[in-house]
């Protein structure tokens, strides 16, 4: 089933990334940590539908979006850049795999942070962030996405890198098994994968070998 929505407001998040708020449709239900497909209403996009991830909570009144732009892609996230108030959106039902199973370690490259947006801000509402730590990496210290709200999150114990170069504060370094050694508290605990392809398969295989259970390895295919 398909739903149309309507952008109610749009603002910067980073220098390529913006948060997007839509109507919601009556009768949506999901779950923090699961995507939609958004799917534009202009002539030649009308097939072009993308996955995104409702960064919103489950009761809230209106649709929040997390979306980082790729211009170079000439795609999908360059034309949502573009929107404006009153613009709308096909978006099909929500559908994903990640979803809240208890404290853990969430890992996540650039975008695939959205997933985690919503569950932990619900984890900081209840005050249940004991015990779960956001490991998070990007290519630059001006690509963190929603770095003071993680720096806000009582209870959150944060490590971030960068991979291109280091910033002020967040050291370059790639998230190995000897970087996620150093900072994983213990392998019986949950841990949260979510990036693009190849970063999901090299962190899974990465603890699966230091003996993580892999059942209690939650992630989403398919970024
Ligand atoms: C379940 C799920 C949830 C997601 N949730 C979010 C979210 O909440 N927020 C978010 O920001 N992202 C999210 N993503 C990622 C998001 O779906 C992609 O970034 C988006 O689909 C890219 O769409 P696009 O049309 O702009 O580019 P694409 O569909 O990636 O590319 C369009 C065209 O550009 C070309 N292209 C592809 N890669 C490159 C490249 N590196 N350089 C040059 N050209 C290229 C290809 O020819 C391609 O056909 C999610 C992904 C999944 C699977």
């Amino acid at each position: 089933m398909t739903h149309e929505i309507t952008l109610k407001e749009k603002s910067a998040v980073t220098h390529d990334v913006n948060r997007y708020v839509f109507t919601r449709p009556e009768g949506l239900e999901y779950h923090p940590g699961q995507a939609t497909e958004l799917t534009l209403e202009k002539s030649g996009w009308k097939d072009e539908g993308r996955p995104f991830t409702f960064t919103s909570q489950p009761d809230d009144k209106m649709l929040e979006f997390v979306i980082k732009s790729y211009p170079e892609h000439d795609g999908v996230t360059e034309q949502l850049a573009e929107l404006k108030p009153g613009d709308k959106l096909q978006m099909a039902d929500p559908f994903g795999a990640i979803e809240d199973k208890g404290p853990g370690t969430f890992i996540a490259a650039g975008a695939g942070i959205t997933p985690f947006i919503p569950i932990l801000r619900h984890r900081a509402a209840e005050g249940s962030l004991e015990n779960c730590q956001l490991i998070y990496t990007n290519k630059t210290e001006d690509d963190i996405i929603l770095r003071e709200e993680w720096a806000g999150m009582e209870g959150l114990s944060l490590a971030y890198t960068v991979t291109e170069h280091a910033g002020e504060s967040v050291p370059k370094a790639m998230l190995d098994e000897d970087y996620l050694r150093s900072q994983v508290p213990d392998l019986e605990r949950f841990f949260y994968i979510c990036g693009p392809h190849g970063f999901v398969d090299d962190i899974r295989n990465a603890l699966k070998r230091m003996g993580a259970e892999p059942e209690k390895i939650v992630t989403e295919e398919g970024w």
